[in-house]
Parts: C-alpha cells; structure tokens; sequence
C-alpha cells in the first residue's frame, strides 16, 4: 500500500457498525487498509524531550517514566536496523504473514535535526515487512522542516505523527507540566493537515480537576481539530514519577474501574464515529507500575467494557447524534 491519504479508506461509520462493532477499532481499520494484520514494531530510537533535557524542564511530565512506555530492556543497545529485525521476529512467533509498521514510541522522536531523524526513519524502513512510520511527538516539536521531512514518506509509505494533546484544557496541561498549552497543538495538527499527514492524538482520562464534562469538552476539541485517530489512557501512576509522590501522600485520586468504564464510554460516545480508537486503557508492565492494578488484566478490562457497551447499547458518537 503507497501512501497515506487516509481518506481513500475512510469507512462510513456505518460500515464497522453494520458489521457488529460499536467503536472504530485500529485493528479494522488496519485490515481495511492494508488487507491484512499489521503490528507495530516499537523502536527506542534513544531520543530525548526538551521537557527533560533541561530546554523546558528537567522534571518532564508529571506521569513520565519513559522506559516503562518501552521496558524492552537493552533494545537502545541495537540500531534502528536490528530493533526492527528484532521485534518482526518475534511477532512472527504469533503470525507469519504479518506487515509492520515501525512506531517510533520512546520519547521525542522528532527531536534532532532533520539529517539525523531522516537516518533513523529510512532505516527502519529498509526491512520488507515494514510498510509504514508511525512517529510519537510533542506538538511543540514538529517545525516545518521536519513536518516536510515526515510528509515526504508518503511518497512510498504510510506515515502517521502522534501527538500528545492529553487534555483540551490548559490549566490540565500546566498541572502536568507539559510544557506547552493546547494552541501549540492546534497549529501542529494545522500543519499536519496542510501536508495530508494523518494525526493521532493521545489522551489521558481521569485526571485530577477534570470533570466528565470537561473530558467531554475534550472529546469535542478533537472532533474539531478532525483528527484520524485517538489512543485514550487512563491515569496511571508507575514509579520514580513525580506523580507517585503525590499519589504516596494520598493527593491523587485514580478512578476505579467502573468508574473509568463510565467516563471512557461518555468519551467515546461523544467522539466522532470517523476517527479511529486506537487504545482505550493504559498499559505498564506490572514491575513498573504502582496503580491502578486493574489495568494489569487488560483482557478482563476489554470485555467488562464490551459488556458495559452492549448493556447501554451505545456506539461511538451516539451522543453526537450519529
Ligand atoms: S513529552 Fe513525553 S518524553 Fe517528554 S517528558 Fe512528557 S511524557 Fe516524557
């Protein structure tokens, strides 16, 4: 599959509907795309934040612990080449035919030159089974030079920038010590749109000081902002974090699972039905994690989340009237 005009695939909602699913899932999409399963090879190509390195802040985000978002022990050891060589080996244990795409996760991965990012990319697209990029960044990262860089890919491959939005609400953002307010990302995705770069957007769920309406609100600001896809977390708390000591002293309320149950299906139910979902809880690998402990069972969480779904007999966007 040649490049990444994502609304050639673009499914009327109707379409996984009728087909028994009641949120666009990233796993159909990807069928409908490439014809077949497609995994992501996650790549720690060694990159480092401007929220850690001392241009922002030393302190980084409050939930940022950035080797549990990849705990693949020594892989930064390896080049490029060799992760991807690394990680399609052992997807293949699980299914043969598979394609890949390569998802820069670890860190700002757009942060370096753009000599230096266009080394890093061609590599991982060298290996047959890659067919695409998949780049995580900060919307305060992405200058027109890269963004022509990343734009150029499309020539011959998917290509999709991530980017941590984690709430519509600045005084959320400030809490979190981001380091950027949401218009950052409102040009950032502009930009994306002028060059046909498709967006993905992550959230966090739960935080402290936001209502359900105002994670609603935040549903809404990425209908708006016509993104092709969200992945959706819950707040967590892993160790070494800034949070984890808020969280010790008893400052931090994480919601339950049946709580986030509600405020995850109040979100999705106000989300476009046209972007697709692409995660709905957190993950951490349990030797990282502190809490919450529910999301260590991820397969208990998705079907008390798929019954949750059936017994409201809700869809994604029904509230928006779809
Ligand atoms: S932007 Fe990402 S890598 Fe940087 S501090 Fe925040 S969570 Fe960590």
């Amino acid at each position: 599959v040649k490049g990444s005009d994502v609304s050639q695939i673009e499914l009327a909602p109707a379409e996984y509907r009728s087909k028994g699913q009641r949120y666009y899932r990233l796993s159909y999409w990807l069928k409908q795309k490439f014809g077949h399963s497609v995994f992501k090879a996650c790549l720690d190509a060694g990159f480092s934040c401007p929220n850690l390195d001392g241009t922002l802040s030393h302190g980084g985000c409050i939930f940022c612990d950035h080797h549990s978002f990849s705990p693949t022990t020594d892989v930064r050891l390896l080049s490029i080449a060799d992760q991807v060589a690394k990680q399609v080996r052992k997807w293949e244990r699980i299914s043969k035919n598979s394609k890949y795409l390569a998802y820069f996760q670890n860190g700002t991965n757009t942060y370096a030159d753009p000599q230096t990012l266009k080394a890093l990319y061609d590599a991982a697209l060298i290996h047959p089974k890659i067919v695409g990029l998949v780049i995580g960044t900060r919307p305060d990262c992405v200058n027109d030079e890269v963004l022509d860089l990343i734009a150029s890919y499309q020539q011959r491959s998917f290509v999709n920038l991530e980017l941590g939005m984690q709430s519509s609400h600045d005084r959320s953002l400030e809490w979190m010590n981001r380091g950027h307010h949401n218009q950052c990302l409102d040009e950032a995705v502009a930009k994306c749109h002028a060059r046909k770069v498709p967006v993905g957007l992550h959230v966090i769920l739960g935080l402290p000081g936001e209502s359900t309406a105002d994670m609603i609100a935040t549903a809404h600001k990425i209908n708006a902002l016509k993104v092709h896809a969200v992945k959706i977390h819950n707040l967590y708390v892993t160790k070494t974090t800034r949070l984890s000591r808020l969280h010790a002293e008893g400052k931090l309320h994480l919601p339950s699972l049946d709580e986030y149950l509600d405020i995850l299906i109040n979100f999705i139910e106000n989300l476009d039905p046209a972007i697709v979902v692409e995660r709905l809880v957190s993950e951490s690998p349990p030797e990282y994690l502190v809490e919450p402990s529910w999301i260590l069972d991820k397969k208990r969480f998705l079907l008390r989340f798929e019954q949750e779904m059936e017994i409201r007999d809700t869809w994604q966007g029904r509230k928006l009237g779809f």
